[in-house]
């Protein structure tokens, strides 16, 4: 999954220092992070079943010199490292910009989602860099009073120095959850996913409800069927949508008929094991509960 970077490590401690120039720099504008486009002869065929790493992030140090800046001239914040290389957050008049500024020659301002496609450490720092710019983004200005935000000096927050409003990064919670019925799945299409393929039903935790209740609501809600022994499988943070999945098995309980929501799904069906494709398990904990299944294991 995305966190399972081994032997690669995360510190993402609360510290504030300054950039080395091989360390990575997040340039962050209106929702899409500034990368560097690679050569087309340094990109890899996805047909063939490796990493479509079209693009990088920038270093510090790249960015500083296509600007003629010293290392003395750099604007940002320190977020976290991994390993000794740490993900520092652009500060500058670029990041500062209400519409994506153009971006320099060779670099492009892409969507979050690029960074599924890129080594693990890159794949997991990107992403957990750019949710927490995005909560910076949304977080200018108090909202209790209107002033204008300054950064927290001893945690990740942000503080407002007029009426000491604090607000921290947004965390929100999600199940996802495996609904077996005998030797077939429970499978669904969200009908905002760009990829075709059939995973699980999925939703955020309401207000008020515990994960397992929000299992029961969600099946309930986007397949019209009930779930008994409702079972913890695991946990990830999942950048992409600022969240934290918790996964879920269950098993059917009473009448297989599938009502679907059809304001959020675009299929929703059984699927045998034997016609279930495999998933790749590096980056979702949805694919590793379909995965599960497919392979047979159960925790009970
Ligand atoms: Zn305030």
């Amino acid at each position: 999954m995305i966190h399972d970077i081994l032997p690669h490590k995360l510190f993402n401690d609360f510290k504030t220092c300054g950039p080395k120039p091989t360390d990575y720099l997040i340039r962050y504008a209106s929702g899409k992070t500034l990368l560097k486009a690679c050569k087309a002869t340094e990109k890899k065929d996805s047909a063939t079943g490796t990493k479509d790493d079209a693009y990088n992030i920038p270093r510090v140090g790249e960015l500083l010199a296509l600007e003629d800046k010293k290392l003395a001239d750099f604007e940002g914040h320190y977020l976290f490292c991994i390993d000794d290389t740490a993900f520092f957050l652009d500060d500058s008049n670029a990041s500062r910009m209400d519409q994506t500024p153009p971006p320099p020659a060779g670099y492009e301002y892409m969507v979050s989602r690029t960074f599924r496609n890129m080594s693990p450490v890159e794949r997991l720092g990107g992403a957990t860099a750019a949710h927490i710019a995005h909560w910076e983004s949304q977080n200018k200005f108090c909202g209790m009073c209107g002033h204008p935000m300054t950064r927290g000096e001893k945690e990740r927050s942000v503080v407002c120095p007029k009426c000491g409003n604090v607000v921290y990064p947004r965390i929100s919670p999600v199940v996802i959850v495996a609904v077996r019925n005998g030797d077939k799945l429970l499978m669904a299409h969200n009908i905002d996913n760009p990829n075709p393929r059939l995973f699980l039903i999925s939703g955020f935790v309401e207000i008020g409800e515990s994960l397992e209740q929000a299992v029961h609501r969600e099946v309930l809600e986007e397949a019209g069927v009930k779930v008994k022994n409702v079972r913890y499988f695991g946990s990830q943070p999942w950048p992409f949508s600022d969240s934290l999945i918790a996964g879920f098995t269950a098993e059917l309980d009473g009448d297989d008929t599938i009502h679907m929501q059809e304001a959020e799904l675009s299929e929703a069906t059984w699927v045998r094991r034997e016609d279930i494709p495999e998933y790749e398990t590096d980056v979702s904990i949805s694919c590793c509960l379909i995965e599960n299944f497919r392979r047979g294991f159960t925790l009970d």
